[in-house]
């Protein structure tokens, strides 16, 4: 169990209703660096689900009916909370995810930044007056708050996957009950703690960590005093659950897979695109929907550019992410490994040359050696598939035709980065690439203030931005007759 400052901010029960909640089961949360135990969380039911639906529903009345300006309050005291504890609940997701405690710090604080925002969009929900078509009826839209939502959230970023939801829903009025996800359930935990502290009513926060997924998740998807769902996940277990709220029509919105490429055009500034590539590549050791999953280097620099990937990957350094500098911590568990050196072994079969790295790592348990392929093509697993892990794969292209052909041939359309100093190719580049968020001559994007969602199969609605509050309310037209009598 690690230490905190604050040890208020380890949380092993759930939270329904403003109340922690005991299981006769529990979790044994593990360390993704050591295997060590780093709590016993009370393993959350079904039932327990129900009775936050019920919690979330009874409280929904008074608090969509607080004024914008109190909504707003409490969440400001909320992330200032987090702001004031930032350096414990950093802590607390090395201990549960692995993360490099620097990736923690940055995860809260842009976490935090959503709580911050949408404190700010609650006052700014407006309706519109239309004009109207006829001298006696005056037209107008009011926005409202759509009801209690249920939200699944996964392990990649406890803190800040639930933020970016649970911030615009509180703020548009909205109650909600969180399904985190069991590996990393003390996150989410803490966070109720902090939001009780911020003197959140009870109900309208509600989290019950499980491992019984699939029963938690029928509760959030088709209990019929649900309105809205949303999940970040996979795209497998988005269309899963998308079939599950079809049976009482939910409103909904899905953050799923992404298989983003990174573009690297010959008169692009071939230092910065390395350095950008490997940023956007090794983040949270390959973990992240937005990861660069396919590297396209035009032919004429692919010799010179796979040669700064080879020296800034051999760079990086592989530790537990609390040792000072760590660039890459553990994967989250054993499968993620075994789907490394599949993924690895199926590209060499096919023809990828192993440049570095290609193995489990010398510090053993979940730790993988950061790799490079070259010589990849379509027909390779990684290319298809997303990585979600620490394989960096180059293969070439020729023309801009061609490799927009590339990067659009697949089912997913999350993120995409290319680098060129061409400003006419900037804006061909990123209006031809059919995807969500595009990203050029930087790997950076991530921020409260815009819209962050997929096209295709990578996912429905967006996060962040006033786009993120939209999805939490419902438009109402209101035809007012009688009035010009
Ligand atoms: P996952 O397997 O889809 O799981 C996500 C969450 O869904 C977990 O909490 C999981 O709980 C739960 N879940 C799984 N099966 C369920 C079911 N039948 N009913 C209800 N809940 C269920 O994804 P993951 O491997 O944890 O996360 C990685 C994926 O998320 C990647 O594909 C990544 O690209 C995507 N992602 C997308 C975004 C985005 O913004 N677009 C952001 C982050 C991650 P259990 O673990 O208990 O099964």
């Amino acid at each position: 169990m690690p230490t905190l400052k604050d040890q208020g901010l380890i949380c092993c029960d759930n939270f329904i209703d403003g109340n922690w909640v005991s299981s006769t089961q529990s979790i044994r949360i593990t360390s993704p660096a050591t295997g060590g135990t780093v709590a016993e969380v009370a393993d959350g039911t079904r039932e327990q689900a129900e009775l936050g639906v019920e919690a979330a529903h009874r409280s929904f009345p008074n608090w969509s009916r607080t004024s914008a300006k109190e909504r707003s309050s409490v969440l400001r005291r909320w992330h200032d909370l987090i702001l004031d504890n930032v350096e414990d609940l950093a802590a607390l997701m090395t201990w549960e995810q692995g993360k490099p405690i620097a990736e923690s710090l940055t995860e809260i604080k842009y976490g935090a930044g959503f709580i911050e925002y949408y404190a700010e969009e609650a006052k700014r929900v407006f309706g519109a007056t239309i004009p109207t078509i006829a001298p006696e009826r005056r037209l107008q839209t009011y926005k409202q708050a759509v009801g209690v939502v249920g939200a699944i959230t996964p392990w990649n970023f406890p803190n800040a996957m639930i933020t970016r939801k649970a911030a615009p829903a509180l703020a548009a009025g909205c109650t909600i009950v969180i399904k985190p996800d069991p590996a990393t359930p003390l996150s989410a935990l803490a966070l109720c703690e902090l939001a009780h502290r911020a003197g959140l009513p009870s109900g309208v926060l509600n989290v019950v960590a499980g491992s019984d997924s699939q029963g938690i998740g029928e509760v959030l998807t088709q209990h019929p005093k649900i309105a809205k769902f949303t999940f970040t996940g996979s795209t497998a277990i988005g269309k899963l659950l998308m079939k599950q709220c079809a049976s009482t029509v939910k409103k909904i919105s899905l953050e799923l897979g992404g298989n983003a490429p990174f573009i690297v055009f010959e008169d692009a500034d071939l230092e910065e695109a390395a350095s950008h590539c490997i940023a956007t590549k090794f983040r949270n050791c390959g973990q992240t929907c937005v990861c660069t999953n396919r590297i396209y280097v035009q032919e004429s620099i692919e010799e010179a550019f796979t040669q700064k990937l080879r020296e800034g990957i051999r760079s990086l350094k592989v530790a537990d992410g609390f040792t000072a500098d760590t660039d890459i911590g553990p994967m989250i568990n054993e499968q993620a490994i075994a789907k490394m050196e599949q993924l690895i072994t199926d590209a060499v079969a096919k023809g990828a040359e192993l440049v570095l790295g290609g193995a489990r790592h010398e510090l053993g348990s979940l730790f993988f050696q950061p790799t490079l392929l070259r010589s990849v093509d379509d027909t390779m697993d990684l290319v298809t598939g997303e990585i979600f892990g620490p394989i960096a794969a180059v293969q070439t292209f020729t023309s801009e035709n061609e490799v927009i052909d590339k990067a659009n041939a697949t089912d997913y359309g999350l993120a995409a980065y290319f680098f060129s100093r061409d400003v006419g190719r900037v804006m061909r580049v990123a209006e031809a690439l059919e995807c969500g968020i595009v990203c050029s001559n930087s790997g950076v994007f991530s921020t409260e203030v815009a819209p962050f969602g997929g096209w295709k199969q990578s996912g429905i609605g967006s996060e962040g931005g006033t786009e993120g509050i939209a999805d939490f309310l419902e438009t109402k037209f209101h035809s007012m007759g009688g009035i010009d009598r």
